[in-house]
């Protein structure tokens, strides 16, 4: 297997800006539908803030790209079977369609995009000349590459789960459900329901369990449900950063194998798969540090670990 170099904590912060060009993405990660702990501020603002700094005379004119997604094709309504979080049955709706918690946006999507604008602010105080971006994964559904990943999890259900089984030590995966993808429904906004794809038209064909509707088109114009590893796949296939940004620990090194994965499995022999950064774990309750502090921080944590003083 394939596994992209990984750059870990202050040593890797100084490293990884060697391998940058001007004009280069940094998939800097998922803005979190959730508000972000200080861990999330770290890995999210603080290491891209840094790298934006040590990247600068680098990069010139053109700068570094940042890039943050919001998952809005994710969910955390699909239900799980017990002990196989990856035997997923579709259910409920996608972040973009779930009601947004405070009501004062469309969807809970929408909700913590906005309330993320107030961090790519702070981000830009902190960053300089980077150019700082937020999209949605939905808007991805144009790209060729985003497509590959998305056909592949309609079609080889079968094949992403023995992905799984190689990239995730101890995974339990049973042969049924293998659903990792699916369309959102047009009269209702469900994803509970079954889709199935046509390879020779390219159409993907949906009928939806909780209102009985059925709904025909184009995959490229329709919503979906997307597990979020295959989501994460999708949007570096579109996106093509040189880095991505992770989160630490084990746990993570096994996603980020498995997003390598389904890379190679839907786009073949050799895709560009980005450089990883990861930031130490934090392991705190605290938070409100001020952002060019914790940048000051993450210039200093060598170690795995890290505590706010
Ligand atoms: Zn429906």
């Amino acid at each position: 297997m394939t596994t992209a170099r990984l750059y870990r904590n202050a040593a890797g912060l100084a490293e990884i800006v060697e391998v940058l060009q001007p004009g280069d993405a940094i998939l800097a990660g998922e803005v979190p539908m959730a508000a972000l702990t200080e861990a999330d501020r770290l890995r999210l603002l603080a290491y891209p803030a840094s790298l934006a700094r040590r990247a600068r005379s680098r990069t010139e004119p053109d700068g570094l790209r940042i890039v943050y997604v919001v998952p809005d094709w994710a969910t955390d309504e699909a239900l799980a079977a017990a002990g196989r979080p990856y035997n997923l049955t579709p259910a409920g709706r996608t972040y973009r369609a779930q009601p947004d918690p405070e009501s004062c946006d469309d969807s809970r999507a929408h909700h913590w995009e906005a309330l993320f604008e107030a961090h790519v602010q702070e981000l830009k105080d902190a960053a300089g000349n980077a150019d700082i971006e937020v999209a949605r994964a939905s808007e991805f559904i144009g790209d060729e590459g985003f497509q590959a990943v998305l056909r592949c999890a309609l079609r080889f259900p079968r094949q992403i789960a023995e992905a799984i089984q190689e990239a995730v030590p101890g995974v339990e995966i049973d042969d049924e459900p293998l659903v990792f993808a699916g369309a959102e429904c047009r009269a209702c906004a469900s994803v509970r329901g079954t889709t199935a794809y046509d390879p020779d038209w390219d159409r993907a064909q949906f009928e939806c369990d909780e209102c009985g509707s059925r709904q025909e088109a184009d995959i490229r114009e329709q919503n979906y449900w997307v597990q979020e590893d295959v989501l994460r796949a999708a949007v570096v296939a579109a996106l093509k950063p040189s880095v991505s940004m992770r989160r630490p620990g084990p746990y993570w090194d096994a996603r980020e194998a498995l997003t390598d994965s389904l890379l190679l499995l839907a786009l073949g022999d050799a895709p560009q798969l980005p450089a990883r950064l990861a930031p130490p774990i934090l392991d705190s309750e605290r938070g409100g540090v001020p952002l060019m502090d914790l940048v000051g921080m993450a210039d200093e944590w060598e170690e795995d670990h890290a505590e706010l003083p």
